[in-house]
């Protein structure tokens, strides 16, 4: 049977790239899943706080992602939706995989890269950057890694970005197996969606993030019609005013034309798109990709914003508090095989 697992960051509302590149995945696998196969999605609080976090917005973050997780479709009994830092498993076990770990291939990880060039355009570790760069940003690949295999996942459905990670994960396996001599941890397989990475709406060279601060970058599974015509009306494209489909010349539009596909109700290609739009501009383009952006996330908002009030907050409550409970059991029998590396003999 299958356990599948992945993550996501209360950095924010979800948005378009979360939904279709991650989000719409778990729903679909959970509609999937036979009764002895597993579903654990977390909330991965304690990756949040590799950047500054405000203590409270973080709390109210969590909540929010929880409800998005509800309103997107995911069934408290058929997936596990727990908060990361209500399973203390998963820093344990970080500290022992960090143990066996290799520092040379967490240094060849490009995500910390991009969060340290903001400040650093060579992102070169040299002695000032070293200085500014916190541990926990440089080593968190660790702890994602424990996050799936505390769990024992066999498949991790993911974005795009995330597939370098998920390598390092199975070099963990690798590398803790190999130094323990046992077959203990599971290696767990990427699924990565059918979706190419979702493009912010201000920078088509950069992926779609909750942490951008330019709000119009993004659109959320929150966001209402008009803020989702909007947005998509003032997308940046480029000032060639007729449709083709162009990867690499022509990213802006490209974002757009995927993301139709992406949101078409009868299977279609980016080519097929393109051709569909022949002799029209790029404003007829954006009118249509975001109408059926406004289809696709139809619903969302208004459970969403349900789900937060029900029974004053404590129907939220009662599903974190029963999520943590079985994914602590589910982390515990992982934890109980690591009586290999004798400090917690027994202990379990
Ligand atoms: P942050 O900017 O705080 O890192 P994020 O938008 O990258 O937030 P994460 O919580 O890091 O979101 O990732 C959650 C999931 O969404 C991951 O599986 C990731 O691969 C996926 N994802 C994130 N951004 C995109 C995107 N632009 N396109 C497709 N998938 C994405
Ligand atoms: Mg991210």
């Amino acid at each position: 049977h299958a356990v599948i697992f992945s993550g996501i960051q209360p950095t924010g509302t979800p948005h378009l790239g979360n939904y279709l590149g991650a989000m719409r995945q778990w729903k679909r696998l959970q509609d999937i899943a036979g009764d002895e196969d597993k579903l654990l999605f977390s909330i991965v609080d304690l990756h949040a706080i590799t950047m500054p976090q405000d203590a409270e917005a973080l709390r109210t973050r969590r909540r929010e992602m929880l409800a998005a997780l509800l309103a997107i479709g995911l069934d408290p009994e058929k997936s596990t939706l727990f908060y990361q830092s209500s399973v203390m498993q998963h820093t344990e076990l970080m500290w022992i995989l960090s143990c066996t770990a290799s520092m040379g291939y967490l240094s060849r990880m490009t995500q910390y890269k991009s969060k340290l060039m903001a400040t650093n355009k060579a992102g070169d570790l040299d002695e000032e950057i070293t200085s500014r760069l916190k541990l926990g940003l440089f080593s968190y690949p660790v702890l994602q890694a424990a996050d799936i295999l505390v769990h024992r996942a066999t498949h991790v459905p993911v974005g795009d970005d995330q597939k370098q990670h998920l390598e390092f994960a199975r070099e963990c396996v690798t590398n803790f197996n190999h130094t323990y001599n046992q077959k203990l941890l599971v290696s767990p397989e990427t699924l990565t969606a059918p979706s190419p990475r979702v493009m912010s709406l201000r920078d088509p060279y950069q992926k779609m993030s909750k942490s951008s601060p330019n709000e119009r970058s993004r659109i959320l599974i929150t966001s209402t019609p008009t803020e989702i015509r909007q947005r998509i009306m003032g997308a940046v494209t480029d000032s060639i005013n007729m449709i083709t489909y162009e990867r690499e010349d022509r990213p802006g539009v490209a974002n757009l034309i995927e993301l139709i596909v992406q949101c078409s109700s009868e299977p279609t290609t980016p080519e097929n798109v393109a051709d569909s739009f022949l002799g029209a501009n790029l404003g007829d383009l954006k009118a249509y990709c975001a109408e059926a952006v406004v289809l696709e996330l139809d619903g969302i908002r208004e459970r969403f914003t349900k789900l937060l009030e029900r029974q004053g907050g404590k129907y939220l409550d009662d599903i974190e508090a029963a999520g943590a409970e079985i994914a602590r059991q589910n982390a515990e029998e992982t934890m109980r095989l690591f009586s290999v590396t004798h400090v917690k003999e027994n202990v379990y």
